[in-house]
């Protein structure tokens, strides 16, 4: 069900030619792809808890896309009743200077997962292969050995128990300039509007070569990339609760058992 957004290994195509509308490949309509949804929700909630409970799994979950495709949504609506003791948020921003001064995955590896925990990256290593090329922040020479560094860093990752999912949010330049636009139209959204995300909208198409090239060099079996239609938030959502219910799912989780002679325990 999944295959059409699944990036295979190396394969390089246009963003462009991806419908960030996705309403033609999800093959539902809005309102039974909403209903959908709160059930997927409902049942990451029970899933979310026996993971924590289990103790043993870890999960990772990498949220990268354009300025407004829906990254910090994406963490509201879909983790909505997780809860906040087995979930962490890692949002990774410009590095201060005690990361400047360590290797780009030094800041990273820190937040990973440990044993019953999901952790949402807003944001990740993958920032340095994006915004540091496109703006020229270290040399090509540097940037282009980092596809090898993170595919064998997820690879370690995934060797030692991480499961790991990689979600691009597509949204197109149009549905971009509609969401700036009501950011700027609206005063309480004036707090997330950056000036300088004009800056970054003007060189939108090197950022989806930047892209294109990130998610082929590495999406791999072990930690995929999935194009996520962003454009629509429904869309979206139902995706991202999708693959996350199938995955968790996948694990076959247990409650860990009871301890011994709880069967005949008597609260005085
Ligand atoms: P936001 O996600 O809107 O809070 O913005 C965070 C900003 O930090 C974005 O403009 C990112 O491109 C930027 N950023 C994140 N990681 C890096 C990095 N490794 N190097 C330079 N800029 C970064
Ligand atoms: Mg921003």
């Amino acid at each position: 069900m999944f295959d059409s957004i699944l990036v295979k290994p190396d394969q390089m195509y246009s963003l462009a030619n991806v419908d960030a509308d996705g309403d033609g490949v999800i093959g539902l309509e809005k309102e039974e792809a909403k209903k959908a949804f709160e059930k997927l929700n409902k049942k990451l909630e029970s899933l979310q808890e026996l993971m924590y409970a289990e103790g043993k799994r870890k999960l990772l979950v990498v949220l990268q896309g354009m300025d407004t495709s829906g990254k910090d949504s994406t963490i509201r609506q879909v983790f909505e009743h997780v809860n906040p003791q087995g979930v962490k948020v890692a949002s990774f921003k410009v590095p201060t200077p005690q990361e400047m001064a360590h290797d780009y995955l030094w800041r990273i590896h820190q937040r990973t997962p440990g044993s019953g925990e999901i952790v949402i990256f807003n944001r990740s290593h993958y920032e340095d292969v994006l915004v540091v090329r496109v703006h020229n922040l270290v040399p090509e020479e540097r940037w282009q050995k980092r596809f090898e560094h993170i595919r064998e860093f997820e690879k370690m990752l995934t060797d030692e128990g991480t499961t790991i999912l990689k979600f691009y949010l597509h949204i197109d330049k149009d549905e971009q300039k509609k969401r700036l636009q009501e950011r700027l139209d609206t005063p309480e959204k004036h707090w997330k509007f950056n000036i300088g995300d004009l800056k970054e909208r003007a060189i939108w198409d090197q950022y989806q070569k930047a892209y294109e090239e990130a998610l082929a060099r590495t999406s791999r079996p072990w930690a995929p990339w999935y194009v996520i239609p962003s454009n629509r938030k429904w869309v979206r959502n139902y995706y991202i609760a999708s693959i996350l219910v199938d995955t968790l799912e996948g694990f076959k989780m247990k409650f860990p058992p009871a301890e011994e002679g709880l069967d005949s325990v008597v609260i005085e």
